[in-house]
């Protein structure tokens, strides 16, 4: 069997523990060897002592905890050669030479370079003695396999990243909390959820909980906005309503560029609606929580999907993404899905918004 190592790297989210176990027992399953890599990058630099040998038990009971048991971080040092050397170095020792890669773009960007250059890498290290002559064939061959985590589901190729479920229900959850208090004293909320670049989860909550008004950086709203929304939300008031929700995407602008602040919305309707209106900022609770059943599943598919991709790799296998389409796995060339992600970002900053929305719903050729 071959010999695997799985980390998680960039912002956590909720699914990626169920990620995981599905990589080890497929991984187990198979024959294969499957160490857990502590620390993302960093941990991969540091050395042997974050390379955890997994076993069936090793990840019994994590299925529906957030987060990432295995951690999480940011590593500079990964951006540089010399740290790629690092890293190298000890994947070889360890004869690690199948990675799966649970992150966002930094992340999958990053393991592209590290197998692009992988050759040359081990190259260096025998040259430096770093390496023995049979670690160098052993390892002669990185493959490598991504899955999207991230709450945002603003990744190209798949229909749904890992979190995004889970985000969306403690959105509601709070929404729903606040409807009680809101409806006893008749205020406004206004909730600011996550999406810098993406609006699906301010566009989801307010689908699923009859929000008046949402604010999302793919759609501006037209230049005379604060005349519509007031209008609207009287309107809902003479029609009997004793509350009303306005969600903003924190990425909300206006026609112009300009940032919509859930403040600066605050303001609006307490001025001219004299509705007393209260702001919730969700932040870190949205990552935080359980793991909905859907990203569970999500991660048992993604995970034991990758581990059968990386089973069939070879040399001249360029990296995937292993996403989910029409609700089947579906394998992207990494590549192309970080690149049409960016593309996204772009046209998204140069106001470009029909693109982008059509660059993110395009399917691949698979
Ligand atoms: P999130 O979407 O939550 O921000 P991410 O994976 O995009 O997740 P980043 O901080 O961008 O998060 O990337 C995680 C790590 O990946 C970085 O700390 C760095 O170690 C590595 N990385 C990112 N971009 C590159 C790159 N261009 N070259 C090499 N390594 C990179």
């Amino acid at each position: 069997g071959r010999t695997l190592g799985v980390f998680t790297s960039g912002g956590d989210s909720q699914g990626m523990n169920a990620t995981v176990r599905a990589i080890v027992r497929m991984g187990l399953y198979l024959g294969c060897k499957v160490y857990l890599i502590h620390e993302g990058y960093q941990g991969m630099i540091d050395g042997e002592k974050n390379f955890q040998l997994g076993s069936w038990a090793s990840v019994s009971g994590i299925v529906g905890l957030g987060g990432t048991i295995i951690g999480s971080a940011r590593c500079p040092e990964f951006r540089e050669r010399s740290g790629r050397l690092k890293a190298a170095r000890n994947l070889a020792k360890a004869g690690i030479n199948n990675l799966v890669c649970i992150g966002g773009d930094g992340t999958l960007t990053g393991a592209d370079l590290f197998k692009k250059e992988w050759n040359s890498l081990l190259d260096e290290l025998l040259e430096k003695n770093e390496i023995t002559k049979d670690e160098y064939e052993k390892n002669k061959y990185l493959n490598i396999v991504g899955i999207v985590g991230s709450i945002d589901n603003d990744f190209c190729g798949t229909d749904m990243t890992i979190g995004t479920s889970s985000a969306l229900h403690r959105i509601i959850e709070a929404i729903d909390a606040i409807v009680t208090t809101a409806f006893s004293h008749q205020r406004c909320f206004v909730m600011e959820v996550m999406g810098r670049h993406c609006g699906y989860l301010a566009l989801a909550a307010g689908l699923a909980s009859e929000a008046d008004w949402i604010f999302i950086p793919e759609h501006p709203p037209e230049p005379d906005w604060e005349n519509i929304l007031c209008k609207r939300l009287q309107y809902h008031r003479l029609a009997g309503h004793r509350l009303n929700i306005v969600i903003v995407a924190e990425g909300a602008i206006d026609n112009q560029g300009n940032p919509i602040t859930s403040e600066y919305v605050k303001k609006v309707i307490s001025s001219r609606l004299k509705i007393d209106t209260r702001i919730t900022i969700l932040g870190h609770v949205q990552r935080g929580g359980a793991t909905s059943a859907y990203d569970r599943v999500l991660g048992a598919r993604l995970g034991s999907e990758a581990v059968l991709a990386l089973m069939m790799s070879h040399n001249e296998s360029p990296p995937f993404v292993i996403g989910i389409n029409g609700n089947q796995p579906c394998y992207i060339p990494l590549v192309e899905a970080v690149e049409r992600t960016k593309a996204v970002a772009k046209a998204m900053a140069a106001f470009e918004f029909k693109k982008a929305i059509e660059l993110r719903g395009a399917s691949f050729e698979r």
